[in-house]
């Protein structure tokens, strides 16, 4: 018999108190209709693999545009949640899907899916916003996006070659949360809090364990260490989401980092635009533009979350003046299809962000389900060079195994030599000479 009370890492693992004041830890309201209205959200079985995006405006608010599944998700689970409620980052936050009771109302679970929501192999807690739940089909749990959240029991495979801590990160740390691996930066882990988790994670070690919190203490000794280093030009706020934190506290690190003058450039790495795009706020974007040069790593992984709501949110921040980049996961089944990522490249490039890095999935532990061959990626990256944008295409990276770094892996485009001619390989594979000049 299932035993609801199992499945409940976050509630253990993120202690309210450790979360901004607006990330209290509360059920949703009981809202969820039974299976008679669950039926009107779609025929089942009719998913294709990215729908077009047909835009519904139920208000006139601007910030209400959306999709019709989200709009007939959210007519069945939250029909007395107005907009105001919906819209409000915080309100998504608290509200986040993490129980598998609230997943068996919004989803005909698998088997597969029960077992691991069940079982304690899978560490990694589960919480989805709501309205990133509206993005995932009831039905199919083949679905890219759903595979992407939901758990299934593969996650509790250990293959070979897999790790916690695939990137030595742990190696690298000179303070608690600092990575200090390539010269001149850093990555700065701010808390291990998303919003909504994914399944294929890198830090999978740390997220949503409550061991990251972004206390004053631990951040100054990261500061300290960033002030007595003066190579460090460029300092990376990732985690976890550093777009969960709350703006003030956010700000606080945003200014201590200004305050260090050998401190360039400041990057976010965050999955916000795609999950739970109500985050991106006047407010927030007000405040960020006090600290330029900033930039921003979008995570996008699927063209199904290009949605209004992204869209408006990658609108918003370009908007400040912020350049945006998108670092996208090859994942086996998810957007391992040429067609697939030349759909996502073009819709990041319309809303507006660069896809700037497509990786190879680290092998964490139980990930093998998610790795594709790296041969893969080489084909996907041929089929984008020269049949379409520059700007569309990523660079393909493996993260090397024991803090290595980032490798790109690109197709073979020279082809040899031939006396002072340099012979090159086009995107249609046919062969050019290039004459190069004796020195
Ligand atoms: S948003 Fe980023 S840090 Fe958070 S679970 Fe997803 S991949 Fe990990």
């Amino acid at each position: 018999m299932r035993n609801p009370k199992r499945f409940q890492p976050s509630s253990r693992k993120e202690p309210a108190h450790r979360l901004t004041q607006c990330l209290e830890e509360e059920e949703p309201p009981d809202l969820a209709p039974g299976p008679a209205q669950r039926k009107k959200r779609g025929p089942a079985g009719s998913e294709p693999s990215y729908p077009p995006l047909r835009v519904v405006r139920p208000r006139r608010d601007r910030e209400t545009r959306t999709t019709h599944q989200t709009f007939q998700f959210r007519r069945s689970f939250y029909p007395g949640i107005p907009d105001k409620c919906w819209n409000d980052w915080q309100w998504q936050v608290q509200n986040r899907i993490r129980t598998i009771s609230q997943l068996q109302r919004m989803l005909q679970l698998t088997a597969e899916e029960i077992r691991a929501l069940e079982g304690s192999e899978t560490t990694l807690p589960v919480a989805v916003t709501p309205y990133y739940m509206s993005l995932l089909s009831p039905e199919n749990s083949g679905q890219a996006l759903r595979r992407t959240v939901i758990p299934v029991i593969d996650e509790a495979i250990r293959s070979a070659g897999e790790s916690e801590d695939p990137l030595g990160e742990e190696h690298q740390s000179p303070v608690p949360g600092l990575v200090h691996r390539y010269p001149d930066r850093v990555l700065l882990l701010v808390l291990d809090f998303c919003s909504t988790y994914c399944r294929y994670c890198t830090r999978s070690r740390v997220v949503g364990r409550g061991a990251l919190f972004p206390s004053r203490s631990r951040l100054e000794l990261a500061f300290d260490y960033i002030r007595s280093h003066p190579e460090i030009r460029d300092v990376l706020l990732s985690g976890g989401d550093p777009l969960t934190l709350g703006d003030n506290r956010l700000e606080w690190i945003l200014s201590r980092l200004r305050q260090i003058p050998t401190v360039e450039i400041i990057r976010i790495g965050t999955k916000i635009p795609a999950v739970l795009p109500q985050r991106v706020t006047a407010r927030l974007t007000r405040m960020l533009r006090k600290y330029h040069p900033l930039w921003m790593s979008l995570h996008f992984t699927h063209p199904e979350e290009c949605t209004p709501e992204a869209a408006r949110a990658c609108a918003a921040l370009a908007d400040s003046g912020i350049p945006l980049g998108s670092q996208t996961v090859l994942l086996r089944g998810i957007n391992d299809n040429l067609e697939v990522m030349k759909e996502l490249v073009h819709r990041l490039l319309r809303m507006r962000v660069r896809p700037y890095y497509l990786y190879q999935c680290d092998p964490i532990l139980g990930s093998a389900h998610f790795r594709t061959p790296v041969d893969k990626g080489l084909e996907i990256i041929r089929g984008l060079r020269g049949f379409t944008s520059g700007y569309a295409v990523p660079t393909f990276v493996v993260d090397a195994p024991g803090g290595g770094g980032k490798v790109p892996v690109m197709p073979q485009t020279i082809a040899g030599r031939e006396g002072m001619d340099l012979l090159l390989r086009n995107y249609e594979d046919r062969c050019f000479r290039y004459p190069e000049v004796v020195p």
